[in-house]
């Protein structure tokens, strides 16, 4: 098996990283924000950046060629230049826009999105739909011109900060569930709607609940039909599941784990050196190799313009596996240290940071494995589409 890139990749690579070399970091007197935002301008001109997003959007508008894009996010990455804007808009937001949306709606949304100036939410679940999402009771009336919205969203990651929120509504109570909802973009900033945080055990508080209360958007900022919501957010999910099964994050973690492992003492000598401890860094190994392959077959499919199918769903799932196991070494590694509360102890400033960082990424691997889809979903996903099992009774049952 030849896992190197070949002469015309390595070429391209060496043309970023002389990009790199004369565009970053940027000169100048500037704040950090103007000069990630003019190295982003330069990187998106000369089509490093952006690279999917047509020029008119405010892309660079590049052929597809996974390969390409690799190289780029991995030459960026070890030149700590800023890459793509990442967030829920950039990620999730504008992929669906450009499949799904209206050509008014991809010139006004698209570009400010790009570029960072206008940050998104996704308003998906509820209290009582997650999984099962299909359920969603929050309600989109037309009235003249405007949709007006009442219900509530919950783990909504980012509504404090978002100018805008793409919602699943439902705004055809009589049809069979999955065809009654829409998929709506709202302005957040509205007296309709009300943000509260939720605490999160980390001491964060990434998500909220939102309450809509007459919440209103025009009419026509619907993607897709009316009713066609539930497609056109399978689209969105699609991309939420592929930016969190990302090899590469597994890889980083787990030599993070290693160097650990090297510095922390157990039974009077290096963690690493003990038996056990050896033991289940192999063990674990084998599974972080397996999904930098799997990552790689993935980047075949789809440099070859073929559907991943189920391995995205795949990578999903074990990359959250490894990320939970790898912070559960690292606790026990800890060992006394990894029980402390890191927010009640940043006050008195005991915990090391690096201790805080290994113990906040213990408890954020419990979330992330229930973020786009929970583990036993992905499950469900591999065993009915890649497997050919039955489908699950209860799904079934609910429809
Ligand atoms: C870090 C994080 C960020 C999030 N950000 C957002 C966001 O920005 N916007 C948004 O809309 N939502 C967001 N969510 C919510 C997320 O999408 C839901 O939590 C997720 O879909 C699960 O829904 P639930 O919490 O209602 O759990 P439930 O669906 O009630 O599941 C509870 C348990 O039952 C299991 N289960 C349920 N159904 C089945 C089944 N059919 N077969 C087998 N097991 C099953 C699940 O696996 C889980 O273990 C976020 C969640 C997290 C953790």
């Amino acid at each position: 098996m030849d896992l190197s890139y070949g002469k015309e990749y390595e070429e391209f690579r060496q043309e970023v990283r002389g990009f790199l070399a004369s565009n970053w970091p940027v000169e100048g007197d500037l704040s950090r924000e103007e000069a990630r935002s003019r190295f982003r301008e330069r990187a998106v001109e000369a089509g490093y950046l952006a690279r999917s997003i047509p020029r008119k959007y405010g892309g660079s508008e590049q052929p597809a060629d996974e390969m390409r894009a690799t190289i780029v996010r991995e030459e960026f990455a070890g030149a700590r230049a800023p890459g793509d804007v990442r967030g829920i808009g950039t990620m999730m937001l504008v992929p669906t826009l450009l499949e799904k949306g209206e050509e008014w709606q991809k010139e006004k949304f698209v570009p400010p999105t790009v570029r960072g100036d206008i940050i998104w939410c996704q308003g998906y679940s509820e209290p009582g739909s997650g999984s099962d999402l299909a359920s969603l009771m929050t309600r989109g009336e037309l009235d003249g011109d405007e949709w007006v919205i009442n219900g509530q969203k919950i783990w909504t990651t980012g509504a404090h900060r978002a100018d805008y929120m793409f919602c699943l509504c439902r705004t055809e109570p009589d049809a069979p569930k999955h065809a009654g909802i829409s998929y709506l973009l709202i302005p957040m900033k509205q007296p309709g709607i009300e943000v509260s945080p939720l605490r999160q055990m980390t001491g964060g508080s990434d998500f909220n609940q939102v309450f809509l209360t007459d919440a209103r958007t025009p009419k026509d900022w619907i993607v897709g039909k009316r009713g066609e919501g539930w497609i056109v957010s399978r689209t969105t999910l699609k991309h939420e599941r592929n930016s969190i099964g990302a090899a590469a994050q597994s890889v980083a973690t787990f030599t993070g784990l290693l160097q650990l492992a090297k510095s922390t003492q157990r039974n009077g000598r290096p963690a690493i050196e003990d038996p056990e401890i050896r033991q289940r860094l192999a063990a674990l190994e084998g599974f972080v190799r397996a999904h930098e392959y799997s990552g790689y077959r993935q980047l075949t499919a789809n440099a070859q313009g073929k559907s991943p199918g189920v391995l995205q769903t795949m990578n999903k799932l074990i990359s959250t596996n490894i990320g939970h196991e790898v912070a559960n070494i690292a606790l026990d590694l800890l060992d006394d240290e990894g029980l402390l509360d890191p927010l009640a102890d940043r006050e008195l400033g005991r915990i090391p940071r690096g201790s805080r960082a290994w113990i906040s990424q213990y408890m954020y691997s419990l979330g992330i494995a229930v973020a786009g889809g929970t583990a036993n979903i992905q499950r469900n996903v591999i065993g009915e589409r890649g497997l050919g099992l039955p489908r699950d009774a209860y799904a079934q049952k609910s429809k």
